[in-house]
């Protein structure tokens, strides 16, 4: 982890930036949620205010936050609109991804357009087998130098605003054949940065969007199909080899999950208060008979919101204690094989969570949460979405699993 350089009187400053843009995609969301579009307006406030520069060191021009402020700024933003928040999160993931495996040259200039407010985006899930697929995107040696990028990418949120294109394809022979022995295969799938650049259609030169995003929430992500027709990535767009790379810093992607959904949590807690506080049910009869019902006295409505006021807080220690252990190093005591999902514990806590307070949520408001516009359907479907993202939680167990099952482990 890179040294923390922001104080925090400095993070203040960007903390009350973040509660201003919270409010204004509040605002927004419901609209975009409904019209199933990428949130426009959602650009330039973003722009303006200048979070996007928040990891950036200082010497690359930025303000040098951590892992912690960032997280604590998605968060903030994600209890104002998780799905127009998950789309930026991309932008801070690949800020936190690239920074640490850029060359200092590369960090100087692609860094440097981010201090100046560029946006960055990551599409590297593909349709055969999303992020852990290896990726059958083929980037092909040119002979003046560097590679043509094709093949399709069907994940790539933020595209409808980013400037900057980061993405993973694996190099082939100069007649485009992928190598056919699995460990070249796995060395040859490479990172690289490249410009964005698509006019209003979506088209570009060599690169084209296909808006397909159509899904169940997260509606103003915008994630939609990447098309790569031979983008041009020039030799200094290599960034590395891919998987050996991602895997020391892929904590940018997994504990900037967990702050969107954490955010989300906020928002839950706050709106089932809202609601419950003051709901009247009338004369009931059923489980409690009576002349006039508050539900704010009902007994699993009591036990319901401790309930959820009890996983929101240990959400928080849990994900503020990780991002924590990684500033302080201490992520160098874990096995090497198991640093990655161990880090990820943080966002699979923290998604079963968020699923299991939208439900309730739900339960405890009562059948007019279901219909369609209410915060709450709203909530239930977009915390699904936390399902997916890397590293998901069957995936984490299997892989912790393997390694602690591993005869020669057992000497450990
Ligand atoms: C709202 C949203 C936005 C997204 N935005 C982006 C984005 O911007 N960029 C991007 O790259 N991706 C993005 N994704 C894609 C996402 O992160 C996943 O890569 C995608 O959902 C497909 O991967 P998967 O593992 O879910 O499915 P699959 O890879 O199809 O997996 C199918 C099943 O196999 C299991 N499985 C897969 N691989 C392994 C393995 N190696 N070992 C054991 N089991 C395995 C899975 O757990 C699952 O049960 C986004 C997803 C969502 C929901």
């Amino acid at each position: 982890m890179p040294e923390v350089q922001m104080t925090e009187a400095e993070f203040e400053v960007y903390l009350a930036k973040a509660r201003e843009l919270s409010l204004f995609f509040r605002e927004i969301g419901p609209k975009y949620d409904v019209d199933n579009t990428f949130a426009y307006p959602s650009i330039k406030a973003f722009k303006d205010s200048g979070l996007g520069a928040l990891p950036v060191p200082k010497e690359f021009g930025g303000p040098g936050g951590s892992i912690l402020h960032t997280s604590k700024i998605i968060s903030e933003l994600s209890k104002g609109d998780s799905a127009i928040t998950l789309a930026y999160n991309m932008h801070f993931i690949m800020v936190g991804i690239t920074m640490g495996l850029m060359s200092e040259t590369q960090n100087k200039y692609w860094l440097g357009r981010v201090a100046d407010g560029e946006i960055m985006f990551g599409p590297f899930s593909e349709q055969r087998a999303g992020f852990s697929g290896l990726a059958d995107m083929k980037a092909v040696p040119q002979s003046e130098g560097g590679w043509r990028l094709y093949g399709k990418k069907t994940w790539g949120t933020l595209c409808e605003a980013a400037d900057i294109i980061t993405t993973n394809a694996t190099i082939t022979d100069a007649d485009g054949n992928l190598p056919e022995d699995f460990q070249e295969r796995v060395n040859a799938e490479s990172f690289f940065i490249a410009d964005f650049n698509v006019d209003e259609d979506g088209q570009g030169d060599g690169i084209r969007i296909e808006k397909t995003w159509d899904a169940l929430g997260m509606h103003s992500t915008g994630t939609h199909v990447i098309h790569f027709d031979g983008l041009f990535v020039p030799e200094d767009g290599f960034i590395c080899e891919w998987r050996s790379g991602a895997f020391g810093v892929l904590e940018w992607a997994s504990l900037m999950f967990a702050s969107i959904y954490l955010g989300m949590q906020y928002r839950v807690l706050e709106e089932s208060r809202a609601v419950l506080s003051k709901k009247t049910l009338g004369a009931t009869f059923g489980a409690i008979v009576a002349q006039d019902t508050k539900v704010a006295t009902v007994g699993h409505i009591i036990d319901g919101i401790g309930d959820m006021a009890s996983r929101v807080e240990l959400s928080r220690r849990v994900l503020y204690q990780t991002c924590q252990d990684l500033i302080d190093g201490k992520d160098d005591e874990w096995p090497l094989e198991l640093r990655f999902p161990y880090i990820g514990l943080a966002k699979t806590f923290i998604a079963e969570n968020v699923m299991n307070m939208t439900r309730h949520a739900m339960s405890m408001v009562g059948g007019s949460s279901f219909r369609r516009g209410t915060i709450f359907e709203r909530l239930y479907r977009d915390s699904a979405a936390s399902m997916f993202q890397p590293l998901n939680s069957d995936q984490s167990r299997t892989y912790i699993g393997e390694v602690l099952l591993a005869p020669e482990q057992l000497n450990d």
